[in-house]
């Protein structure tokens, strides 16, 4: 959905007149102007034209300018438009409440003196903008919530929740899922040998090849460290080893040469357990099921894909069923 212009702003009045005036004393605040005589072309030009600002007379025809707030204040990109109301003196006091109990920003009592439309105006733009600044600033923290600063990937808590979302809607769907944990083998020998910085440079490497190479609707993340983690819907065990299997040959067979270090070969093991299976129900309890098969992919001598069988005696012990925790 577009945004709505910040430069634009919809003049409401079925006087032509009064709407002139409005222009003139705004020239310099907005390069364009919208203009309506009622309430219901209002409604249509802010659904086409997207104004950043609304001014409305409330005494129209058709609909008024009580109807014509109360609609825009329903629309999902009606809800921060900063609308001035104005209206005659009779019973101002009353229409005054009306129009800021169904969502007007502001009221001017016509006539008004030019120069305090044009304070009101500049004070409500100066609160949109900070607004603006403040929902910006927000979108940027949540994101770097949920973002590992080296990869650029998801990190543990964004996969955490995710995956918990999924395995909740999964367990009343007969949902199938796998999931994958990556460790780059030997990766300390690559820090001693080559540096952290080099080290960071793999890392960074590896996260984008996963990312390339993950398809849509897979979860990947940084699990920590040198693990990364990548879960996959509707699959079957076939399947997801074949996917660990593309990951793992695709990292073998990466040029990883730089002018800081040479073309070290960089391989992971991975383990991978699926879901539903034995007595496999939360999250934490699929992680632990691939990294006992990523255990054993390391044990038995690296870059390989093992999947997690499950047995008896991994059963944990519970006083009571727990779904996803
Ligand atoms: P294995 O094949 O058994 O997994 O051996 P490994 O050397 O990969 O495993 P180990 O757990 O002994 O060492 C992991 C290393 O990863 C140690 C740690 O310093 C390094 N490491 C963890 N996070 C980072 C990071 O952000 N940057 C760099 N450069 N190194 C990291
Ligand atoms: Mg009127
Ligand atoms: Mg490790
Ligand atoms: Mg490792």
């Amino acid at each position: 959905m577009a945004e709505n212009s910040a430069g634009k702003v919809l003049l409401v009045d079925d006087s032509q007149q009064a709407r002139e005036v409005i222009k003139d004393i705004l020239r310099d605040v907005f390069p364009v102007f919208v203009e309506a005589d009622d309430g219901l072309t209002a409604i249509k030009a802010f659904v086409e034209e997207r104004p950043g600002f609304i001014i409305t007379d409330i005494e129209m025809p058709s609909i008024n300018g009580y109807r014509f707030i109360s609609t825009i204040r329903n629309m999902d990109d009606g809800k921060d438009v900063p609308i001035i109301m104005l209206s005659g003196t009779r019973d101002s006091l009353k229409k005054k409440l009306t129009g800021f109990n169904l969502g007007a920003s502001d009221f001017l009592i016509k006539p008004f003196e030019p120069e305090e439309l044009l304070a009101r105006v500049k004070s409500l733009l100066r609160m949109r903008h900070l607004m603006d600044e403040l929902k910006e600033k927000n979108a940027l923290l949540e994101k770097l919530a949920v973002t590992d600063d080296l990869t650029g990937l998801h990190n543990r808590r964004y996969f955490f929740e995710t995956v918990r979302e999924q395995l909740a809607l999964g367990l009343r769907h007969n949902l199938k899922l796998a999931c994958m944990l990556l460790d780059i083998d030997h990766f300390k020998s690559i820090n001693d040998t080559w540096g952290h910085v080099a080290g960071d440079d793999v890392l960074r490497k590896i996260g984008a090849l996963l990312a390339s190479c993950k398809r849509e609707g897979e979860i990947l993340a940084r699990f920590g460290g040198e693990e990364f983690i990548i879960c996959l819907f509707n699959t079957d065990s076939e399947n997801a080893g074949r996917a660990a299997e593309r990951f793992r040959a695709l990292i073998k067979s990466y040029d990883f040469s730089s002018v800081y270090y040479p073309a070290i070969k960089v391989t992971v093991s991975i383990g991978l357990a699926v879901y539903p299976q034995g007595s496999l129900i939360s999250i934490d309890e699929l992680i632990k099921a691939a990294d006992k098969a990523l255990y054993s992919s390391k044990v038995d001598g690296r870059d390989r894909v093992t999947l997690y069988e499950w047995s008896s005696t991994d059963a944990p012990r519970r006083e009571e069923p727990v779904l996803d925790r």
